[in-house]
């Protein structure tokens, strides 16, 4: 057990342990949540290499939670069992670059790994104190159906879910709706993911709105989920390492800015990360940041990869804020310019906001190209969002270090851009062709946040 204390980012909020920072989400001042220090186990890599996915996953999560050590073994056993892959996220060679797949979970997406988990620590810790919480989650698509699998059926946990409203693909709308246990509501919000975001935000800063009705979160602002995607930096790393490199590059198709966090974390625990390549499709607004140091807001633009449809990138002040030297005053005014000005900018070095990080855009031509040609040449199916990584990566160049692509999704959730891009209709998968006929559940709703906190409010 840890005695792990958790501050927020803008310097209002006494610390906190593990189990209130992830019922609380946000932190109270609007900012968020990390932990005070950053443990630093390079001592351990060689013993960390040797241990199973789950193992690894509690010695990481071990550091920075506060539970008994059974306990949080069985949550972790428990979230990792529900993926149809004995290795949980194996790496797989296709052609020049590796693939580390996190798409074996019950979604078909990354953020399985990290909501899984996430589910699981909610069931606990309610079980532990009592009571019930409503979650509120604003989804581009996976994180809305992986969020959903978290906790359907799970006592003293209701669900509501915005989504962009015919701005998901037809399988990730089906993923969620096609859930109709009592605690799920699917609402499909007449706007865009942002504005999805915006409300989630705005309920949230009401605090006696949120203390009223219990309400927590599950986006990628939790830390607790960008705890569990730490793990796989390391799983993935450490495996690489015993091939005998000491310098790792991973490439990590970008949206919210979370999953990409979780490398930088664990590059701070000590695992020899030499670089981050930053990928973005059209929606570039970090690909941007890194090359110039300024941050500004454009309009969300639909691609083929939805789930990195976005503009304003939830998790990005937990990086500025270590950017701007863990310095509270400083991250408040920055963040003050960005609200509003929609843009806020930070000195570079060298040309470079970060030596670590490489960014890049990979844009609808180059997606395609890439799936297709990894197709032919390698046999490997890649997804539009891998496929912008992968991309990237080729751009910025695969010469040196091997470079470790994350892969976000399975093929089969955006069969229709596998068509587009190979001519043939080659992304299925079992469990999403047995969705086509499900039954649905879902509620279109005004992107008003007023309609939409009556409508929770109704449900609880
Ligand atoms: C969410 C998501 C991403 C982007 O992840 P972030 O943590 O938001 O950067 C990329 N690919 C897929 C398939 C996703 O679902």
């Amino acid at each position: 057990m840890s005695e792990m204390r958790y501050i927020s980012t803008r310097g209002g909020m006494d610390p906190i342990g593990f189990q209130d920072a992830v019922m609380c989400g946000l932190a109270p001042d609007g900012g968020l949540i990390i932990p005070a220090s950053i443990p630093n186990i390079s001592d351990k890599l060689d013993a960390w290499s040797e241990l199973s996915y789950c193992d690894l996953a509690f010695e990481v999560t071990r550091l920075y939670t506060d539970m008994p050590e059974d306990d949080l073994r069985s949550i972790i056993n428990k979230a990792y069992s529900t993926f149809r892959h004995p290795n949980v996220c194996p790496t797989v060679k296709a052609g020049p670059v590796h693939i580390l797949e996190l798409f074996h979970g019950p979604t078909l997406a990354f953020k399985d790994v990290a909501l899984q988990w996430l589910g699981g620590l909610f069931e606990y810790i309610l079980g532990k104190r009592g009571g019930h919480i409503n979650i509120l989650a604003a989804t581009s698509g996976d994180t809305g159906s992986a969020a959903i699998h978290g906790v359907r059926g799970k006592d003293g946990i209701t669900i509501f879910v915005m989504h962009p409203k015919g701005r998901v693909s037809p399988t990730q709308e089906k993923q969620m709706t096609s859930v109709l246990d009592d605690n799920v509501f699917n609402l499909a919000v007449e706007g865009t993911f942002d504005d999805c975001q915006t409300i989630m935000k705005n309920i949230f800063c009401d605090v006696e709105f949120k203390k009223e009705h219990a309400m927590g979160a599950v986006n990628s602002v939790n830390w607790a989920r960008v705890l569990a995607q730490i793990v796989y930096y390391f799983y993935a790393g450490l495996q690489m390492r015993k091939t005998g490199t000491d310098n790792l590059r991973f490439s990590v198709p970008t949206g919210n800015f979370g999953d990409v966090l979780a490398g930088w974390y664990a590059k701070q625990m000590g695992l020899p990360v030499e670089e981050l390549i930053l990928a973005t499709n059209e929606n570039d607004i970090l690909s941007r940041f890194f090359n110039s140091g300024v941050y500004s807001a454009a309009d969300v633009v639909p691609t083929l990869s939805p789930s990195m449809d976005i503009q304003v990138a939830s998790n990005f002040e937990r990086y500025l804020y270590y950017l701007l030297d863990c310095d509270a005053d400083k991250l408040r005014t920055a963040m003050n310019d960005f609200e509003e000005n929609g843009r806020l900018s930070v000195p570079l070095t060298d040309g470079k906001v970060d030596p670590l990080f490489s960014a890049g855009v990979g844009n609808t031509a180059s997606t395609m190209e890439v799936i297709k040609r990894y197709q032919k040449e390698y046999g490997y199916l890649l997804d539009p969002h891998t496929a912008v990584g992968v991309s990237v990566s080729e751009k910025l160049g695969l010469d040196g270090a091997p470079v470790i692509c994350l892969a976000t999704a399975h093929p089969a959730k955006f069969g229709q851009a596998i068509i587009d891009a190979t001519g043939e209709d080659l992304g299925h998968h079992p469990i999403l062709d047995a969705l086509e006929d499900a039954e649905t559940h879902c509620s279109d709703i005004a992107a008003d946040e007023q309609t939409i906190a009556q409508y929770v409010a109704d449900h609880t």
